[in-house]
This record gives C-alpha cells, sequence and structure tokens, in this order.
C-alpha cells in the first residue's frame, strides 16, 4: 500500500493520533460508516499544515470530519486521509467577552465555559452535539438562534496548509449554510463575542431548550438530527408526518415515530438503507406537496 508510507510518516509526526482502517462508525452520531483508509487526529495548526502537505504529495484525498453528529458515511468506507478535529485541538479561552475555541471543541463544552463565565448567547444550542468547527460550517441554530451570530472572527488552513482568517461578514453565514460548504478550509479556531448575562438566566433557559429536545427527539438511538433542511415557511418534519410516512423502515434505518425528520439506526443499519430512505422520503414528499426536500446532513465516500 503506497499509503502505509503515509502512515508511518504520520506516526512519526503525531505518534498515537493515526490510525488505518478505522471503522468510521465510531465517529459518527448514527454509528454507521466504512473504514477511513487512514485517519489523523491533529493537535494544532502547524500539524494540520504538515498533514496537509504530506497528503498532498501523496495525492491523497482529504475529508475533515468533527464529532460526526451530521455525517453519513458511506459503507465503503472513505479513501485516503480523515482528518478528525476533535479533542486533542480542544481548548476555550477567555478574553473579555470574547470566548476563543479551538475547533474540535464541543459546542456543549463551549456553552458550559459561557455559562460559567456568565455570557450569553450560547442558551439557544443545547443539545446540539458537535464540536464548534462543524457547527460554524452548518452555522448550527435551534430556537431561533444560529452560531453564525455569535462568530466574531474564524481562523482556518487552506489545502495548501496555509493560514487565513474570515470574518462573521466573509463567512455569508445563512440557514445551515457558510461560505465554508462551497470553498475548501479548514477550522481551526474561532472567536466568538458574548454579552453579559447572569447565570441563573442562562440555566434556566438551557435547561427548558434541553427538555424540549427530550420531549420530542428520539434520542435513545444513533441519529445525525435533522436530515433535511426545512423548506421555506415550512418543515420537513410536518411533510414527512403528513406524507405518512412516520415509522417507515429501510432495513434498520427507521423513520423516528416521534420526530419524522430524524432517521434512527435500530441496530445494524446501514448507509444504503438510510440513503435509501432519504430516497424514498424524497420521492414521496415531492409527489404529494411538489416539495423538493434538500438535505441538510453531510455525505461522504459516496460516489457522486
Ligand atoms: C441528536 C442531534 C440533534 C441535533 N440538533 C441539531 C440542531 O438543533 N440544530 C442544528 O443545526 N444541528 C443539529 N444537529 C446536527 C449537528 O449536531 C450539527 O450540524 C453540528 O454542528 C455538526 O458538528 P460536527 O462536529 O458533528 O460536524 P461533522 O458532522 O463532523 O461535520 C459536518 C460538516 O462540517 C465539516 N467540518 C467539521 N469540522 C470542520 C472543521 N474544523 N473545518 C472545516 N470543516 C469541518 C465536515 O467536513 C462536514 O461537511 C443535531 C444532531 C444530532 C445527532
Amino acid at each position: 500500500l503506497a499509503e502505509s508510507g503515509l502512515f508511518r510518516e504520520l506516526n512519526r509526526l503525531m505518534p498515537g493520533r493515526v490510525r488505518q482502517n478505522e471503522p468510521m462508525s465510531r465517529h459518527t452520531t448514527w454509528r454507521i460508516g466504512g473504514p477511513a483508509e487512514i485517519m489523523a487526529e491533529p493537535c494544532d495548526g502547524e500539524e494540520l499544515s504538515l498533514m496537509l502537505a504530506m497528503a498532498k504529495k501523496e495525492a491523497l484525498p482529504c475529508l475533515v470530519i468533527g464529532a460526526g453528529s451530521n455525517l453519513l458515511v458511506s459503507d465503503a468506507g472513505v479513501r485516503g486521509l480523515v482528518i478528525k478535529i476533535g479533542k486533542a485541538m480542544a481548548g476555550i479561552t477567555l478574553r473579555g467577552n470574547e470566548i476563543i475555541g479551538a475547533a474540535g471543541a464541543k459546542l456543549a463544552a463551549v456553552a458550559t465555559f459561557a455559562r460559567e463565565a456568565e455570557l450569553g448567547g450560547f442558551e439557544f444550542s443545547a443539545g446540539i452535539p458537535g464540536t464548534i468547527g462543524g457547527a460554524v460550517v452548518m452555522n448550527a441554530g435551534a430556537n431561533g438562534d444560529s452560531i453564525g451570530i455569535l462568530v466574531k472572527e474564524v481562523a482556518l488552513i487552506d489545502p495548501e496548509g496555509n493560514p487565513f482568517s474570515k470574518t462573521r461578514q466573509e463567512m455569508e453565514f445563512g440557514y445551515r449554510s457558510s461560505v465554508l460548504q462551497r470553498m475548501p478550509g479548514i477550522i481551526t479556531q474561532v472567536t466568538f463575542s458574548c454579552h453579559g448575562r447572569e447565570k441563573p438566566l442562562i440555566q434556566d433557559d438551557m435547561a427548558d431548550y434541553l427538555a424540549r429536545r427530550k420531549a420530542t427527539q428520539p434520542l435513545g438511538y444513533p441519529n445525525a438530527g435533522s436530515v433535511f433542511k426545512n423548506p421555506p415557511g415550512d418543515s420537513a418534519g410536518r411533510l414527512i408526518d403528513e406524507a405518512g410516512l412516520k415509522g417507515l423502515r429501510e432495513g434498520d434505518a427507521q423513520i423516528s415515530t416521534l420526530h419524522a425528520n430524524f432517521i434512527i439506526n435500530l441496530g445494524q443499519a446501514t448507509a444504503d438503507d438510510v440513503a435509501a430512505l432519504m430516497a424514498k422520503i424524497r420521492m414521496v414528499v415531492y409527489d404529494r406537496f411538489g416539495v423538493e426536500l434538500i438535505p441538510e446532513i453531510h455525505m461522504a465516500g459516496f460516489e457522486d
């Protein structure tokens, strides 16, 4: 294997943080996905730049992941290098009313940090899994807010390994979207602007949001949150529900009976099962309502 040369090289650079043929099912909240040829977890931007240079020399494709909570990985797995921005790169610091987080910090950890520092802004995010890198790429949101409004600046690395940065304006945040869904760039750090707020108020809001989630989302089974984006002025869950699709199964993948825009893994679901279910949902909803549902989840390792 030509790649095993890269594996050895990476292992010298970052011992203990490189794996070969690593099942992606261990790195997605759906617990689905075949092996990553090589997976490595950088601890900072410098290491990340070196990794990118090495992969480039071998002409290997690279995929970046955070916590894999918005990701469907194919059963065949992912060729090349999977760069996991996770707990090796997850520091959080405070500067006045600003919170600076490394991209692998969990959104929940940043929200807790903000609450302890009596800084408001992250309340909406209670219960959203994933890293802040993934959250910024997705402009993750709930309860009428999204993370983009808190972003002051984003530090990134381009595919050539060079650092650059983007302001909130330059991130072009939209509904579950940012410029990073249209151009390459790996987030290494995010600076958030928050505002002072008393801890008990923050705590109450977060508890409310969490309770609402627990009542309306099938959190007992592996899932990836909402599968489809809400069409303008409507809700994907409502359309799927009214099309009578709740409970529909393909293998061990099932449209949740609690929340129709969630697909749950009953145990042994494959990526093909989920993809087949998604195709069925899109077809039936289009036939019934003339609405084309757009996936919110990202897909990796599929042919097209
Ligand atoms: C139970 C549950 C509830 C959820 N509820 C919500 C919700 O209310 N609102 C919401 O918006 N989402 C929700 N989600 C979806 C998901 O949690 C968010 O989209 C989250 O922000 C994704 O972060 P992640 O680290 O898991 O990203 P991943 O799934 O790992 O990656 C998502 C995308 O970002 C890219 N990416 C990840 N990290 C980086 C980086 N550092 N630099 C560049 N690109 C990167 C990946 O390549 C991929 O394209 C939910 C998911 C679950 C499982």
